[in-house]
């Protein structure tokens, strides 16, 4: 038996619905789960071990629905500067994936790891692409999300962009994962990448979509982030990208549709009755200048949309305040957004991960995960259920993460990272990276 640890001596925002506020709260756990949410006196009575949250917000590990850890060492390359979208993908992400190698592969995973740990984010969707280090790629990611001690699904990016052979070893890099991933605990996860429709022919489309059915799986599919997707589609098939997905049998409960923002209103109701997720990510698109998906519209004709960050970073909170800011700009009405930004971050991304992962995630109760955090904030105007996203967007967002617990396993506490160095680790990717980037330029 698992000793019992309670978080305590905070003010709890246990998120879930109907979303309670606990002040002077705790939350009692054992091994990887939740036995009891409630006021510290009493929860601190049945613990053998106390953390105390001085008085700060205790809340839910936060969920990325969809990320790239192998983006890391964009950051600082001399990339020629790129005219559209498809410049973007040619000129930088195109050449910096030819460019790693497995090294590369798990030191650009370990800094985003470490970072999710510092900004409270305790499950990750990643869609990971090196097409010159395919084989094993997934399984060294895989190890250094155990190191971190996160949750992680996980995929390759299957493309027909480097010849029949990289499709192929695409496809059976996501089938050594899938079947690696049976012997899971609820930590790791897999489904069958697709880089998007717009780089994949029917027959390697077809043979993704039998992959995730003989696991029971679904597809991770960037679809019509930019006009570039429909336009191919409509020239090669003739017929829009979800229509094409739909016929193939790619769409359902267990794939994931990647920023759906060049969708008309049957596509979205393709989407809606196929009941696929979509995932908005706000940073990469105004960064693309690819435009902004109608996620009030996508939510009125109940499609599920989910919350990621396209790899711009790994603080969820970050990302939901663009997410409310873009909506503000884009129709000049600085009352719409909330309700979309508060659903995709916590209510829709907690029911993706758990849906995924088989448990009960994105919220403090009673037989949910152990995935707490303890925000460096301690509200300084009333808190109340009413008000609690409030205080996350504005409070929370501003002050940072203090401790970082995931599957009952303590990963930062008091700003200290346990389970990974991140001086250490920036010192060993700082004597790859000027090889990684010389191959970059010569691709
Ligand atoms: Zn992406």
């Amino acid at each position: 038996m698992s000793e019992m640890i309670a978080v305590g001596n905070g003010v709890v925002f246990t998120l879930g619905n109907p979303g309670q506020v606990i002040d002077d709260g705790a939350v009692l756990f054992c091994g990887d789960k939740i036995v009891e949410v409630g006021k510290t006196a009493e929860i601190k009575r049945k613990a053998n071990s106390f953390i105390d949250a001085g008085g700060r917000v205790i809340m839910p590990g936060l969920i990325c629905a969809h990320h790239h850890l192998y983006s890391t060492f964009a950051c600082g390359i001399s990339a020629e500067p790129a005219k559209n979208f498809v410049e973007v993908l040619e000129k930088l992400w195109w050449k910096l994936d030819r460019a790693l190698d497995l090294d590369d592969v798990e030191y650009s995973a370990l800094i985003p790891l470490a970072r999710c740990i510092r900004s409270g984010t305790t499950t990750i969707l990643d869609h990971h692409a090196s097409p010159n280090a395919i084989l094993g790629s997934l399984g060294r990611i895989g190890d250094t999300i155990t190191r971190a001690g996160i949750r992680a699904s996980l995929c390759y990016e299957v493309t027909d962009r480097n010849g029949a052979k990289g499709a192929q070893a695409g496809i059976d890099e996501n089938r050594h994962w899938l079947e690696h991933c049976k012997a899971s605990n609820g930590m790791l996860h897999g489904l069958v990448g697709i880089h998007a429709a717009m780089t994949v022919g029917p027959q390697t489309l077809d043979a993704c979509i039998l992959l995730a059915k003989q696991y029971g799986s679904g597809l991770h599919i960037h679809v019509a982030e930019d006009k570039a997707d429909q336009d191919d589609s409509l020239r090669k098939y003739k017929k829009r990208v979800i229509a094409r997905l739909a016929e193939a049998g790619g769409l359902g409960p267990k794939s994931m549709a990647i920023h759906c923002i060049h969708i008309d209103d049957d596509e979205i109701k393709m989407l809606a009755e196929s009941k696929t997720t979509v995932v908005h990510n706000p940073q990469s698109n105004m960064n693309n200048a690819v435009g902004c998906a109608n996620v009030p519209k996508l939510f009125a004709k109940k499609v599920r949309v989910g919350l990621g960050t396209d790899g711009m970073t790994s603080n969820m909170l970050e990302e939901a305040r663009a997410s409310l800011f873009i909506r503000h700009h884009v129709v000049t009405d600085p009352a719409t957004g909330w309700g979309e930004t508060v659903g995709m971050l916590f209510e829709n991304n907690a029911a993706i991960a758990s849906d995924y992962f088989g448990k009960t995630l994105g919220v403090l109760k009673e037989g949910a995960a152990a995935d707490i955090i303890i925000a460096d904030y301690t509200p300084f105007t009333p808190a109340s259920a009413d008000n609690v996203f409030g205080h996350i967007l504005f409070g929370v967002a501003a002050e940072g993460v203090h401790t970082t617990i995931c599957a009952g396993k303590v990963l930062m506490q008091a700003r200290e990272l346990k389970t990974l160095n991140l001086h250490d680790i920036s010192k060993s990717a700082a004597k790859l990276t000027p090889q990684t980037w010389k191959r970059f330029q010569s691709i």
